[in-house]
């Protein structure tokens, strides 16, 4: 039997473009599918456009910081949305062109629509029929809001990236990477903002002290921080703004609502009852360690399958796929182990390794190096944010099992001290470790004595 393609892979996003190029490279006929845009979730309404508005963001600390270096600006600084809307649009255009040149470059046919699978080996197009030997599906997430009455008034994150203007009051709804970042976002955009999480403190499995330290923090940034709270209704008012019911009764009015509570895999009218692909207990696609569903010619990565639900993941995720299927000699499995992670609040949390709470679960015997301190660059202003790093080191084997940090450039820092962990390294080689004076990031190979001792 031949195919038209030996991979047709559905969605071009981080994974699928990943997997795509890389089969293509290694000589296989691949096809990807694209419905929406190039590049995904990451690089259209995700990783890529939040962190430019995050940058946006940080200059209202920067202006107020300018002044203890001297500097005086020429009266208050103004905002306007939608010339940074604008212009991370066409930021994003120019990246969209790229992952068309890459796809192209690299020998992929790329169908720039909706896919089908309409049996195990075919997928359908715009009506066209094309046959291959293995399916990728990586078709990423979709943002989930609870339906409670008046939900259709409220906006997730893919709308809060096109809002027409910044509102000037905002309720943020939940308590994950999204809804903190976006809080810090248009906290520091000028909007007066809320944050309504159902539970006791936001950041649900992140290290107790990096929740508790990011909690001050977004409080003394201004951002009204509600736990324990939820929504059970939403109504629009007559002039247009909208007033939120709490569980506890209490009404809150706002101009916008934006639920961040977690995403649900993108299944819509892809096909999959054609197939003998199973889903998980959560609704995402179950897959073995290699990707494979429980249709042989049919694999399965990224946000989809709802591992980790990361860029670097579904990119590894995809490399792994690339080479299992067209340069076995190669392949390596995904290892799940140490991921850094950056949430960019702010200020940001970087993190890799296990929590304290994780590391003591485990069975470890901890000891605990945690320094609290005001940044250098803030000691001339009147900025009272104060940075967090924590080490968490299993005492019987010296490793470092854990790192944390909240504060200036966390993702920037806590990427080196992934190499650190996956090596392995002891606390005794993060303290034979020189330090690059002066930073902040210095401070992870200068704590000596454990809290407590
Ligand atoms: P996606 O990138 O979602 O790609 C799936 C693609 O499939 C989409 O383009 C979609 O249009 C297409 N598609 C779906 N169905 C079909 C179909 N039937 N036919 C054709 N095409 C189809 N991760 C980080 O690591 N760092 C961050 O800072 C970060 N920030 C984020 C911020 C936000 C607001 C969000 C929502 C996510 C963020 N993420 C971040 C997560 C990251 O974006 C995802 O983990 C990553 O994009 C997953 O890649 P993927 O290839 O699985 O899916
Ligand atoms: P998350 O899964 O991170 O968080 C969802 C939040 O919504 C949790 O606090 C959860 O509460 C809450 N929640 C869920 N359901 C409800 C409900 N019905 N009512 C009220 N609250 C609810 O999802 P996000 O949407 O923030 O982000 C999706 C994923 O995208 C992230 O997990 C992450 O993998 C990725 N991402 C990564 C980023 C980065 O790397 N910087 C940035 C943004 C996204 P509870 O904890 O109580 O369950």
């Amino acid at each position: 039997m031949t195919y038209d393609f030996d991979l047709f892979v559905i969605g071009a996003g981080s994974g699928g473009v990943r997997a795509a190029r890389f089969a293509a490279g290694f000589g296989a006929r691949v096809a990807v599918a694209e419905s929406r845009y190039l590049g995904g979730t990451c690089v259209n309404v995700g990783c890529v456009p939040k962190k430019l508005l995050v940058y946006g963001a940080h200059f209202a600390d920067e202006f107020e910081q300018a002044s203890g270096f001297g500097w005086t600006l020429g009266g208050k600084p103004d905002f306007d949305w939608a010339t940074l809307i604008s212009n991370k649009n066409r930021e994003i255009q120019r990246l969209n062109g790229i992952y068309r040149n890459l796809l192209v470059n690299s020998g992929v046919t790329l169908l720039e629509s909706h896919a089908k699978v309409v049996d195990p080996h075919h997928v359908e197009v715009d009506g066209k029929t094309y046959s291959a030997e293995h399916i990728l599906i990586a078709t990423g997430g979709w943002p989930q809001i609870p339906e409670i009455p008046g939900h259709e008034h409220a906006i997730n994150s893919n709308q809060a990236f096109f809002l027409k203007e910044l509102p000037k009051r905002v309720l943020v709804v939940g308590g994950g990477y999204i809804a903190v970042e976006f809080a810090s976002i248009f906290n520091g955009l000028g909007a007066d903002t809320t944050l309504l999480y159902r539970g006791e403190l936001f950041l649900r499995g992140f290290d107790g002290a990096v929740r508790k330290h990011l909690k001050e923090e977004l409080s003394k940034s201004g951002i009204n921080l509600q736990f324990n709270a939820d929504i059970v209704r939403i109504d629009k008012q007559a002039g247009g703004s909208l007033q939120a019911t709490l569980k506890d009764g209490r009404v809150l009015d706002t101009d916008c609502v934006f639920y961040a509570t977690g995403r649900r895999p993108m299944l819509d009218n892809l096909g999959l009852e054609n197939t003998k692909v199973a889903l998980d207990e959560r609704g995402f696609i179950a897959v073995d360690d290699q990707f494979q569903t429980a249709e042989p010619s049919i694999l399965a990565l990224g946000d989809v399958i709802g591992r980790v639900q990361l860029t670097p993941v579904a990119l590894a995720e995809g490399m792994a796929v690339a080479r299992r299927l067209f340069k076995p000699e190669q392949y390596r499995p995904v290892d799940y182990q140490h991921i850094p992670t950056a949430v960019f609040s702010l200020p940001n949390i970087g993190t890799v390794g296990l929590t304290e709470e994780q590391a003591r679960d485990a069975g470890h015997k901890v000891a605990i190096f945690q320094s609290d301190f005001k940044p250098m660059k803030l000691t001339l202003t009147s900025s009272q944010e104060r940075t967090l790093m924590k080490l968490v080191v299993d005492v019987d084997s010296d490793k470092v099992l854990g790192c944390h940090m909240v504060g200036p450039d966390a993702g920037e820092i806590v990427q080196g001290l992934a190499v650190a962990l996956k090596a392995g390294a002891t606390k005794r080689i993060f303290d034979d470790t020189l330090g690059v004076h002066p930073t902040a990031a210095e401070e992870f190979v200068t704590m000596r004595t454990p809290v407590g001792a």
